[in-house]
């Protein structure tokens, strides 16, 4: 209502008084941003590769770890390799139930908690990504096979079905609508939900959007819901009327036919991508080819390694050493 009164009043031309003006004030935006992958099939010297994904989110000097790799110790190794302590923090999302998003968190909790028993407590999630999915008679999922050891070593899991604010201007987006025909799951996995089998879609998958002045920054671990679908429903619901100005992450494009890329590139365009850090299930290739498709320069679009980072202040730094810079 107050938006209402305030964009009437700016139409008549009144004036709107300092204080009603600040109600309706915009919505909080991070002003300090850094994303380090942390968990990539590429390494860095001295880090370990391999198949899944993991971030650390430094957002106005507040952190949160966005998924936590494949094998138990890949994020620890990796992260005191580059000199990242991560007792710190205590927030986590998990984009989805996959174990290459999901893997390290039991040992990130158990190496972590005697320095801060708050490391890794707090783990945010979409509800889907406890649905039991059935294969060869017995659970598949990750999580769920492992929920009650995490709960016992203190972790709480909070589900959010809609978009949330987990840090000021950073959202959880919640589970992405699909909007577009975008098939990014295998489509022989099953999934049991509200007491019905029906195909695994990773209903669950979730994505990071972060406003800032330049526009929104989206940090997605495996892409599974699109990159379409995802930069969609974050303009329209998460944080609304903004360009998608980065994406960095996980997006699942390697295994596009190239008519799908083409078409994945033209609305990345749309949106106003203009920074591509393309981990994990990107794939080389498609970063290589949307650099093309965008006209990208070489430094904004780039396939990550362990420690490459993207930041509002200087964008993409590739690796560590920051040489190639
Ligand atoms: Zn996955
Ligand atoms: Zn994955």
């Amino acid at each position: 209502m107050r938006g209402v009164i305030i964009a009437i009043a700016l139409f008549l031309g009144i004036a709107v008084p300092g204080s009603f003006a600040a109600a309706a004030a915009a919505p909080a935006q991070v002003q300090a941003l850094k994303i380090t992958i942390l968990s990539t099939m590429v390494a860095d010297y001295g880090t370990r590769g391999e198949w899944g994904f993991s971030a650390l989110v430094e957002a106005d000097g507040r952190k949160l770890l966005v998924d936590t790799g494949l094998a138990p110790g890949t994020v620890l190794e990796n992260a005191k390799a580059l000199g990242i302590d991560l007792s710190d923090v205590k927030e986590v999302v998990l984009t989805h139930n996959h174990d290459d998003h999901t893997g390290g968190l039991l040992s990130l909790r158990e190496a972590l908690r005697a320095k801060n028993p708050r490391a890794m407590s707090r783990v945010h999630l979409a509800s889907a990504a406890f649905a039991s999915r059935p294969h060869s008679g017995a659970e598949s999922n990750y999580l769920l096979q492992h929920r009650a050891e995490m709960e016992k070593l203190g972790i709480q899991f909070i589900a959010h079905d809609e978009p949330v604010e987990l840090l000021p201007g950073l959202w959880f987006s919640g589970p992405v609508p699909r909007k577009f025909p975008e098939r990014n799951w295998s489509g022989s996995g099953k999934l049991v939900l509200h007491g019905e089998t029906m195909e695994d879609t990773i209903p669950e998958d979730s994505a990071i959007a972060i406003n800032t002045a330049k526009g929104t920054v989206l940090l997605s671990g495996c892409g599974h819901a699109g990159v379409v679908n995802t930069m969609a429903y974050s303009q329209e619901r998460v944080v609304p009327g903004r360009p998608i100005v980065a994406l960095v992450g996980g997006f699942h494009l390697f295994q596009l036919k190239d008519e799908r890329l083409e078409w994945t590139g033209r609305q990345m365009q749309a949106f106003g991508v203009k920074w591509l850090l393309g981990a994990h299930c990107t794939g080389f290739e498609a970063v290589y080819r949307l650099r093309q498709q965008l006209r990208l320069p070489r430094e904004a679009a780039l396939v990550a390694a362990i420690g490459s980072r993207y930041s509002l202040k200087d964008g993409i730094t590739p690796d560590e050493s920051g040489l190639t810079r």
